[in-house]
């Protein structure tokens, strides 16, 4: 599985890439992600990138790319790989095309979640995350048994500084500016796939596989 998972922020891309990866035994790559536990271990990276993100603005290019093409080389993501937050912009998408390239490989397909604005600030304002594992919660469509505490491994649950209402703002007129063309440039090259993201978790989970088996077909 070579897949892409391209949407606006609260589209569900992390959501339904963690199920695909542990589904189909690929990698998940997700770059917001490995940026949020840089800024957490103050590396480097995370010292550059912190700022940025808590402003919903994107880091640059350069270094995105660095570190997705360093990902995408590693042993586990030989099975295949989930992107997701990675492409998001023109410059990126054409380096991820030469990465790939040079691995001798190439996208099966890219999967375009379509969410409106409206349900895109609820999802997110709703937002939770396990400081332990990651694993997402949703205050109203996805609440923990116990108010803050994770099911799974009982870490605590915080929402993202970006989740907040200015900032959620902020990372959308960024998507449409910076991303959104992104789902042109792989129509143009026959790679795109679209699908309704709105519904049950499950229901869109069915949606992208369904999407990826055409895409193989
Ligand atoms: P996400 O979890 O995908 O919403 O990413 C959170 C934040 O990390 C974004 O708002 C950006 O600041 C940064 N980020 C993640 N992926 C990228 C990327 N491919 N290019 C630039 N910035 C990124």
């Amino acid at each position: 599985m070579r897949v892409l998972l391209l949407g606006p922020p609260g589209a569900g891309k992390g959501t339904q890439a963690d199920r695909l990866t542990a589904a189909f035994g690929a990698c998940q790559v997700s770059t917001g992600d490995i940026l949020r536990k840089a800024v957490e271990d103050k590396t480097p990276l995370g010292q550059k990138a912190a700022a940025i993100m808590a402003k919903g603005e994107l880091v640059p290019d350069a270094l995105m790319i660095d570190l997705v093409a360093e990902r995408l080389r590693r042993e586990d993501c030989r099975r295949g790989f989930v992107l997701d937050g990675f492409p998001r912009t023109l410059e990126q998408a054409q380096a991820l095309e030469g990465i790939l390239k040079a691995m001798g490989s190439e996208l099966d397909c890219v999967v375009s979640i379509r969410v409106p604005e409206a349900a895109i600030v609820e999802r997110l304002e709703g937002r939770r995350s396990c400081r332990g594992c990651g694993v997402l919660y949703h205050r109203v469509f996805h609440p923990p048994a116990r108010d803050g505490v994770c099911d799974r491994c009982q870490g605590t649950l915080y929402q993202r500084e970006d989740d907040r209402v200015e900032t959620i703002r902020a990372r959308l007129r960024v998507y449409e500016e910076r991303t959104a063309p992104l789902i042109q440039y792989y129509r143009d090259r026959g790679l795109l796939k679209e699908i309704d993201g709105v519904g049950d978790v499950d229901e869109i989970q069915s949606r992208i596989r369904r999407a990826w088996g055409e895409a193989r077909a």
